[in-house]
């Protein structure tokens, strides 16, 4: 199949607001101010849909990334956030989502332009969600409690002891985020380490840094003092590297490729700061034979070919019980044939094109070794041509688990599917065959049945008859190397907070 997607220039579709603003080369947010990068360097930002210039960013490398961790350091130290009454800090990180809410149209245009989704889907899912996570952790900034233990003082006897936890905020947090939800990732980044009281640097993906300084400026508007958010655009192995492997940094976390989580784990070990990490996922997707079929099949297709298919939690490998196999796929191909390709600004758009050329030639790349490795394509199988990047929908049958397509992740709307006998020690093993642990489904009428097989499946998050499920209150996280630490929910929270036992002599 081979789809020609041909966008014209997205220039009559921005206000003439936004266009202003993306035609001033956009700086990085330091110690509350707007600042070029020191070298002046910028790089472009281009549309995906398009392959158009639609803005540049300040290009931060280490220099900048130092001083980005020296204002986060003072305002850690001296500055007025870690003083903060909890209420305080909690009421400006509301704020902060209230921002988000009333600037939801301007955000999720950015997302379209920038990362090339749908603009109705950024505005529903993006910028909806991301507005949620500030909300839900500004309830935390008060309720961070530790708690107080009886001890037996073995080696003072006859004295009185009283011992409490305190939980504290961990320092400077560096944080690096991807480009598959821009602004939902600095969301996921910020909420936690705000509400526990810690200052930011925060390294935005180099192909998608747009919403997220817009985000800084609402960050300023909604009087987060200067310094303890500090956001710089760049490339990952300059000023990620950096910032993974600056001294003065107390943590890392990071949400991108296993790959870069290995290297951001070495790079961390000169200070040995602590490193969060949510990685990639290449996650099994069970259809049992009394699932109910529509309710599968739609799910199914979403659960892989939501966002393009560049989500770490992808449904990107699919078991089906045989007895329905062929209906599974036949539907899910039939739903993949109705989603619309098109540019994210369009409205009857549902599926925009990849995020840049490097991913387009990765995930045609991975389709051609599944054609030359035997899989058969039940649709799409190649890239559509035309000015942007953009893959159509593929579903690989006649696979086997030494394929390429099978084992790797591929981060773009590719699904393998496979059907399986019976709901046994080799479904739960196969199911579980992968590096990654990150995502799973399983589609069954029998929920007791569903139940026991999210048991036995080795995933951080296990959506049982539903699939993209995401909650600020739900944690989500890796098993295997998909990560360490969880996002979201009271779990985050240890991701940014040291535990400090004190002990006071009574007597
Ligand atoms: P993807 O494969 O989804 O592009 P990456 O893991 O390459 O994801 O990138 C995620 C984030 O990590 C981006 O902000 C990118 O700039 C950054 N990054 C890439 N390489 C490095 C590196 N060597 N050190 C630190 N950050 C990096």
């Amino acid at each position: 199949m081979n789809v020609r997607v041909d966008i014209p220039s997205i220039k009559p579709l921005i206000s003439d607001k936004l266009a202003k603003w993306l035609a001033t080369p956009r700086p990085m947010l330091i110690d509350g101010k707007w600042t070029p990068a020191q070298s002046g360097k910028t790089f472009a930002v281009h549309d995906p849909a398009t392959g158009e210039k639609i803005s540049d960013g300040a290009e931060g490398d280490a220099a900048d990334l130092a001083l980005a961790v020296r204002a986060a350091r003072r305002a850690f130290e001296s500055g007025p956030w870690p003083s903060m009454t909890p209420s305080e800090r909690g009421r400006i990180i509301h704020r902060l989502g209230d921002l988000v809410l009333e600037h939801a149209d301007e955000l999720a245009t950015l997302e379209a332009i920038d990362n090339g989704k749908p603009k109705h889907v950024a505005r529903a899912a993006d910028v909806t969600l991301s507005a949620d996570m500030f909300h839900y952790m500004s309830g935390w900034a008060t309720k961070i409690e530790g708690k107080t233990i009886s001890i037996s003082g073995l080696a003072a006897p006859g004295i009185d002891f009283f011992s409490a936890t305190r939980p504290e905020p961990i320092g400077v947090v560096g944080q690096i985020i991807p480009w598959n939800f821009p602004l939902l990732m600095a969301a996921w980044k910020l909420g936690p380490a705000l509400a526990t009281g810690c200052t930011i640097v925060l390294k935005v993906a180099e192909e998608t840094p747009l919403s997220a300084l817009r985000l800084g400026e609402l960050v300023l508007e909604a009087g987060i003092p200067p310094g303890v958010v500090n956001i710089v655009p760049g490339f990952g192995e300059t000023a990620g590297a950096a910032l993974a492997a600056h001294p003065d940094v107390d943590k890392v976390a990071f949400t991108g490729s296993t790959e870069v989580g290995r290297l951001i784990v070495k790079a961390s070990a000169g200070n040995l700061k602590k490193v969060s990490l949510e990685l990639g996922g290449k996650s099994p997707n069970i259809v049992l034979a009394d699932a109910d079929l529509g309710l599968a099949i739609q799910g199914a297709t979403a659960a892989v070919f939501f966002n393009h298919g560049q989500c770490c939690n992808a449904g990107s490998r699919l078991f089906v019980h045989r007895s329905i196999f062929n209906r599974v796929v036949e539907g899910v191909a039939a739903e993949a044939a109705k989603i619309k390709l098109g540019h994210g600004l369009d409205p009857t758009t549902e599926m925009g094109p990849l995020v840049s050329q490097v991913q387009y030639n990765r995930v045609t790349g991975l389709l051609a070794s599944g054609h030359e490795q035997g899989a058969k394509a039940i649709c799409g199988g190649s890239g559509a041509g035309g000015n942007g990047y953009f893959v159509p929908p593929t579903i690989f049958t006649n696979t086997n688990p030494s394929m390429r397509v099978v084992s790797e992740e591929i981060f773009g709307p590719v699904l393998v599917a496979a059907p399986f006998d019976e709901v046994d020690d080799a479904l739960i093993a196969e199911a579980n065959n992968s590096i990654y642990g990150l995502a799973a489904g399983v589609w069954s009428t029998n929920t007791a049945k569903a139940q026991a097989i999210a048991h036995r499946l080795r995933a951080g998050t296990v959506w049982v008859n539903c699939y993209h499920i995401f909650d600020a209150a739900l944690p989500f996280g890796g098993y295997k190397q998909s990560g360490w630490g969880r996002e979201m929910g009271q779990a985050v929270l240890s991701n940014y907070l040291e535990t400090k036992a004190i002990t006071t002599r009574l007597g």
